[in-house]
């Protein structure tokens, strides 16, 4: 008997809900394990905590004087809590997060020990750069790579480990991470929207970004997903045919939470206070045995460093409740995948949410300005945006009736549509008396109060304005959010500065006003860019041909999303916003499309392993049986046989011709894949895997999930959909 299965499935039946006690309000909980502003205060000199705040603010460096006291009031704090290591915790172009723990214990001479953390082990460390993704720039350069500190993600303490949020790049200072890109992203965008929002304030001296993630993902029991080779090995099922009852009776989304998830996620929760990631909302998702966890939005580099945190921690606090986290795109054929959905907005520091319509017209005046550039932006780089979101594993979700469809286009909803068509409508040049007053009190003056209630949620759109910011749906559950937040950062940068460059040149050369300047020049934006703005069914195939007319991209596959990375306009884009040089830029590219060949390998590999080692065998096995019992039956009935024996016939010859099918469709894909080996150029390799190795997959899967429905289910060796995602 296939005991692995039944085996999991007895397991399964046996658990107990892991109990959690819940004592502390989570008020008393939260940031406790971090080293916050409040543990500052506490633990630093009013040296160093202002030494560290004008970092955090303003980006000023810390000398080593500084470094030497916070290092040393960091190490009292974290050992007063039992912490014996510390680690720099950084975020690889793995997609997971790296760290290496060293202690603070040190001897002296034989007999002596202390504890100890210089400033120097606190702003850098060197690992080993050469076993990280870096895209030829250890080929460049060296192999060598630096980790620093970075002060505006605190440390926080993990188990009995510090870990202090850091940079990751090499020798010669190329980013080999996702969060310096992110920073400097960061960057551009404060610079380039401070210098917009003085034409409405003066006071403003900083634009933070903002991101609110909202992660979905599935709970697997850890016996049933250990039982199912592709699960382990690549996150999803590769075959298994769907289970009767799946999503369709709606019954899942924001049902009632088993007891055994509910648990996880209080324990989840908890350890999430601690470090101080703010989690609000758990629900039912709609597939089975699918759950979305979403925080309350924060500084998107923090929010960046918290998403990767928090799918970390939940591999673990899953672990401890036998479950595992799946967090791939599209784990089950036939059920909804999962996403990231991605909030963003900008606000300065004199407290304004710059996408949130103001009550004043002067405000609202702002509000447009920023929502009509960030329009232009995502109009004008719809394909790196696209690109930033590209993965093998998001390929499957996008455009599949469940996610955004591959095509980028923004969704503003109906009001905001005739705002933008009235000022569309503005005389070009000066404005008369008149015509301004009326723009003030009729146009800008009347973005309605109940916008953010009223904004249509138009699912199917990719990035849809919702009140008060941007959703960015596209993204994947398993994305790292700095990578599309680095480049919607930066286009919005890019864009924000031209705007203000345009309308500068129109007061000084044109002689206009302030107002009419900005007024001129977003009309103009909204004239050139309406073919991104798009209100229908994005599931449709009409719009997939309205948009392939109005000139935007539709790239479903990551090889062919990816070239939008390094196109002259996106190399130029990230050395002129000082985000990424060429190099770098480059870099990245080759990593993402190397990564993209190195997981359609690996399940092409693992679908071959469990087809043809596995199901095929399994399938002979029980067509064994059959043909004994035909020999049975040929005994009893003689020449009549074949009237009780037809069906038993039928299905020896189907499984047949379903076995050859199988090894026929496994030789031709190691054919594929060997032609794809020998290739040197790492574009057409990864073209040649998505185009002629991938393909395989389906047909394999399709003889393979055939043979489930006719082979007897005692013997059948992989555990079933129904059992992973009703069994609990
Ligand atoms: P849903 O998309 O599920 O309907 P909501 O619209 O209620 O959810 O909001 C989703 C997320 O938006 C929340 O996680 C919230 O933190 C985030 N959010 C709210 N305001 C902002 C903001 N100004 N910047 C970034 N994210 C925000
Ligand atoms: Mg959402």
């Amino acid at each position: 008997m296939s005991s692995l299965r039944f085996k999991a499935m007895e397991l399964v039946q046996s658990r107990k809900p892991v109990e959690i006690l819940e004592l502390n309000r989570r008020s008393e909980l939260f940031g406790k394990n971090v080293f916050n502003e409040i543990a500052m205060r506490q633990y630093l000199t009013k040296e160093a905590f202002e030494g560290v705040m004008s970092a955090i603010e303003l980006g000023k460096k810390i000398d080593r004087k500084i470094a030497n006291q916070v290092s040393s009031s960091m190490k009292e704090w974290a050992l007063a809590k039992g912490v014996t290591h510390y680690t720099h915790w950084f975020q690889p172009l793995t997609g997971a997060t790296a760290e290496k723990h060293d202690a603070f214990f040190e001897t002296i001479g034989s007999s002596m020990a202390i504890e100890k953390f210089e400033g120097s082990q606190l702003v850098q460390q060197e690992p080993d750069a050469s076993s990280f993704p870096n895209g030829g720039i250890r080929n460049t350069f060296e192999a060598r790579g630096y980790t620093a500190w970075d002060p505006t993600s605190p440390a926080f303490i993990y188990g009995t480990t510090l870990c202090i949020p850091t940079i990751f790049v090499s020798y010669t200072g190329e980013a080999l991470d996702y969060k310096t890109p992110l920073l400097r992203a960061l960057h551009a965008v404060d610079a380039a929207a401070t210098d917009v929002c003085k034409y409405f304030d003066k006071n403003v001296k900083k634009v933070t970004s903002s991101l609110g993630w909202e992660q979905e993902y599935f709970l697997i029991d850890k016996a049933l997903a250990a039982s199912r080779p592709d699960i382990n090995l690549t996150g999803r099922t590769l075959l298994g045919h769907s289970s009767a009852k799946g999503q369709q009776l709606d019954d899942h989304y924001f049902g009632s939470i088993p007891t055994r998830a509910l648990n996880f996620m209080r324990d989840l929760e908890t350890e999430c206070m601690l470090v101080g990631i703010p989690v609000k909302t758990r629900h039912n998702e709609v597939a089975p045995n699918q759950f979305e966890l979403a925080p309350i939005y924060e500084e998107a580099n923090l929010a960046v460093d918290h998403n990767s945190l928090l799918m970390d921690m939940m591999g673990r606090v899953a672990s401890r409740h036998d479950f595992k986290v799946l967090f791939h795109e599209k784990p089950f054929e036939g059920v909804n995948g999962s996403g990231k959905h991605n909030n963003w907005s900008l606000s300065t520091d004199t407290g304004v949410n710059l996408l949130s319509p103001g009550k004043t017209p002067m405000s609202n005046l702002q509000f447009l300005t920023f929502f009509i550039n960030t329009i232009q932006a995502v109009y004008k780089y719809e394909d790196l945006l696209r690109a930033s979101i590209a993965s093998a594993s998001n390929d499957h979700r996008l455009g599949a009736n469940e996610a955004p469809p591959a095509i980028i286009s923004v969704f503003i909803g109906e009001q905001l549509t005739n705002v933008l068509e009235e000022l569309e409508g503005v005389t070009k040049g000066k404005l008369s008396p008149e015509e301004k007053t009326d723009l003030k009190l009729n146009v800008v003056g009347k973005i309605p109060d109940v916008l953010r209630d009223n904004t249509d949620r138009n699912r199917t759109s990719s990035f849809a304005f919702t009140g008060n910011k941007f959703e960015f749906r596209a993204v994947g559950s398993t994305a790292n959010c700095a990578s599309p937040m680095t480049v919607l950062n930066t286009i919005v940068a890019k864009q924000l500065k031209d705007f203000k460059s345009e309308v500068d040149k129109l007061i000084d050369e044109k002689g206009l006003k302030k107002d009419e300047a900005v007024f001129n020049t977003l009309r103009e934006y909204i004239k050139s860019s309406r073919n991104i703005l798009f209100e229908g069914n994005g599931y449709s195939e009409a719009w997939e041909k309205e948009a392939k007319k109005r000139g935007l991209s539709n790239n479903k596959t990551t090889p062919e999303a990816l070239k939008a990375r390094v196109t002259k306009k996106a190399i130029d884009l990230f050395e002129e916003m000082n985000v990424m040089s060429k190099i770098e830029t480059e870099a990245r590219y080759e990593i993402e499309i190397e990564e993209y060949t190195l997981r359609i390998q690996i399940e092409s590999r693992v679908l071959g392993d469990i087809a043809g080692n596995h199901i095929v065998p399994t399938a002979v096995r029980y067509q064994n049986m059959l043909i004994e019992n035909v020999r049975g039956l040929k005994e009893i009935f003689n020449n009549d046989f074949e009237i009780h024996a037809k069906e038993q016939i039928k299905l020896i010859k189907g499984i047949s011709e379903h076995i050859e099918a199988i090894h026929l469709k496994i030789d031709e894909m190691i054919n594929a894949r060997k032609k794809a080996n020998n290739l040197k150029d790492v574009v057409k390799k990864a073209e040649m895997y998505c185009f002629e190795v991938k393909p395989f997959f389906e047909e394999i899967r399709y003889h393979c999930d055939k043979l489930e429905l006719m082979v007897d289910d005692e013997i059948w060796p992989l555990t079933k959909y129904r059992e992973l995602l009703f069994t609990r």
